[in-house]
């Protein structure tokens, strides 16, 4: 049975090495800790072929410090999800420690004592992220991972308290009970570890493009996609706000591109301090913003968009050292179920937003759901 594994647990290992080292190249944190562990324990897993080859005991000082070595690099890829560079010193000593006992029992062929050593040592590596991460689970593959690393940890700590039983004085390694179940058992979390780590990585990844593809890195808002997903989340019932900074491309001008940053988010502040816990804010572009405020009537989206205004008009040209006036305007309407979609609110808003600007800017006008498009005598502004 043993020969069975001997080729393919060092290639299994070294193909998740290899996997986790792309992962590590889409930017999971940990992937590359991963790679590292599972080229280790590859290592270690290779070493019957290469005793073939060449055979001496001292493959078994090379086995040894390759499992110590994958388990501490588990042990770091774990944590660094859980709880980054925890008791570091503690885990290098138990590594030592176990490399040194090791190699002392394999000078003195005491291979009972050398087994128990790196059995214990693993255990000892790989249950210290177990504690860790109690209470940090997030989702199922973190679930699975913490799962399959009590797997990997219980069955090191039973090999290592079971090898009077499994290896008998008098039977060679090779043939013992010991090396089959150490084999057939890694195959078997070995995999289940690799996946739900892979998973877990994976996730991390999803997430951060998710959250890339949705936010607005300069104020931190939603995007227009991730504003049009978080939209399509609720009723179609509530006020849309459009706003836009009066004469920014003049601030541009006099005072520099970074400077108009810095405004976009002196308004995009302004907007998250003064909307609803539930409003939908987004940077739909250039120094244009958008509200969706659910549930909420045109009386009140008014009177968020008078606040907001004010805010503005007040305080972000002396916050920032301006000398002149920096003002907004906002356009306001209601979705009404005759909307097709966000997209005719939207236009609604955005020409409400024209009217302001045409009437001075620095207002807030409003253009009812049920009015027809382009009819001005139906909108109102306030000033
Ligand atoms: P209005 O009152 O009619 O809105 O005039 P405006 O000058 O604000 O409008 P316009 O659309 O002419 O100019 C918008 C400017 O915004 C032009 C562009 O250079 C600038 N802009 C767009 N995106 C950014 C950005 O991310 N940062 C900075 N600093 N400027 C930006
Ligand atoms: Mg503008
Ligand atoms: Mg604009």
């Amino acid at each position: 049975m043993g020969e069975n594994f001997a080729f393919f647990l060092p290639i299994m290992m070294a193909s998740f090495g290899v996997a986790f080292l792309i992962v590590w190249g889409w930017g999971a944190r940990e992937a590359g800790w991963w790679s590292g562990a599972f080229f280790s324990v590859a290592t270690g897993f290779s070493v019957p072929v290469a005793f073939d080859f060449l055979p001496t005991d001292l493959w078994g000082i090379v086995a040894d410090t390759a499992f110590a070595t994958g388990f501490l690099l588990f042990s770091q890829a774990l944590l660094t999800r859980w709880r980054p560079n925890w008791v570091l010193g503690l885990r290098i000593a138990i590594w030592a420690i176990s490399i040194l006992i090791c190699s002392f029992a394999v000078m003195r062929d005491i291979v009972p004592l050398e087994l128990v050593s790196s059995d214990f040592g693993c255990f000892l590596l790989i249950s210290i992220p177990l504690i860790a991460g109690r209470g940090q689970l997030r989702g199922w593959p973190d679930r699975a991972l913490y799962a399959a690393v009590t797997l990997v940890a219980l069955d090191n700590l039973l090999r290592g308290s079971s090898v009077s039983f499994t290896l008998p004085g008098g039977v060679a390694f090779r043939d013992s009970q010991y090396a089959f179940l150490m084999q057939a058992l890694a195959c078997m979390f070995g995999l289940f570890l690799a996946l739900s780590a892979l998973a877990a990585a994976m996730q991390d990844v999803l997430t951060r493009y998710r959250h890339d593809a949705h936010v607005d890195p300069l104020s931190g808002l939603l995007n227009r996609r991730g504003f049009e997903e978080a939209v399509a989340r609720h009723d179609a019932s509530g006020s849309l706000i459009a706003c836009d900074i009066d004469h920014f491309k003049r601030v541009n001008d006099a005072h520099g591109h970074g400077l108009g940053d810095r405004v976009i988010v002196a308004l995009a502040d302004a907007l998250r301090a003064l909307a609803p816990a539930d409003a939908v804010i987004a940077r739909f572009g250039g120094e244009e913003f958008i509200l969706f405020l659910p549930g909420a009537d045109p009386a009140m989206a008014t009177g968020i968009a008078d606040a907001i205004r004010l805010r503005f008009a007040e305080q972000a040209a002396s916050r920032l050292g301006l000398p002149g006036p920096l003002t907004a305007s906002f356009g306001l309407t209601s979705l009404h179920r005759a909307d097709r979609s966000i997209h005719d609110a939207i236009a609604r808003a955005d020409s409400a937003l024209y009217e302001a600007k045409e009437k001075g800017r620095n207002r807030v006008a409003i253009r009812p759901a049920l009015a027809p498009a382009g009819d001005a005598q139906s909108s109102r502004a306030i000033a």
